[in-house]
């Protein structure tokens, strides 16, 4: 099996690429936010959990998306790896990840990291709260907020992965969605 993180702030477009990349390489793509936000839509106890975080643009604790992931690479089969969306995000999740793996003989193949400014943060998530209601998309203040949080907690994995020699950047803009996409299969096909 292989696997593979799509790496970057929110709105650099990680789940606008994923389901190309995942088609071409027959990998499943796991993203941790869209596995939370169907555990709220589902009003399951996790979901009421975790909602008031997302919602305020916090993180999620570690153990919880850290089971959500094991959880799926038990029980979903079929697939030539994983294309993980959203995790890891903190430095105790890539740990975690690791630890992971190593108990079933593998390791993480790549780290697509994709790179946006922050000032293109505020303005593409002003327009996807137009289209998804996201209430994390909905003020400035929580986006800002999320910024943060990226830069504090989940940019530090740039050097966790870079030391471990697996870690590829790849520019998020300029241009059209497919421009992008383009981009992004490029450099994957460079490291698959
Ligand atoms: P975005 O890429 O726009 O930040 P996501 O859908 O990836 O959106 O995540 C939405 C929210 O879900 C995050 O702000 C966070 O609250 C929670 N979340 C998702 N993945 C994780 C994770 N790996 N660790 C902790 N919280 C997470």
């Amino acid at each position: 099996m292989r696997y593979y993180i799509l790496f970057g702030p929110p709105g650099a477009g990680k789940g606008t690429h994923a389901g190309a990349i995942a088609a071409k390489y027959n990998l499943k793509h796991i993203s941790t936010g869209e596995l939370l936000r169907a555990e709220i839509a589902a009003g399951t106890p996790l979901g009421k959990q975790a909602e008031a975080l997302i919602d305020a643009g916090n993180l999620v604790p570690d153990e919880v998306v850290e089971r959500m992931i094991e959880n799926a690479f038990d029980t979903i089969k079929g697939v030539d790896g994983f294309l993980l969306d959203g995790f890891p995000r903190t430095l105790p999740q890539a740990e975690v990840l690791d630890a992971i793996l190593a108990r079933r003989g593998e390791k993480v193949n790549g780290v697509i990291s994709i790179m946006i400014p922050d000032s293109l943060v505020y303005e593409r998530i002003a327009g996807r709260a137009q289209k998804e209601g996201r209430a994390d998309d909905a003020s400035p203040e929580i986006i800002a907020h999320r910024i943060q949080t990226y830069h504090a907690q989940t940019e530090p994995l740039k050097a966790y992965y870079r030391a471990a020699g697996n870690y590829y950047e790849v520019d998020g803009y300029p241009g059209t969605i497919e421009q992008n996409r383009d981009r992004v299969l490029a450099l994957v096909e460079k490291i698959y």
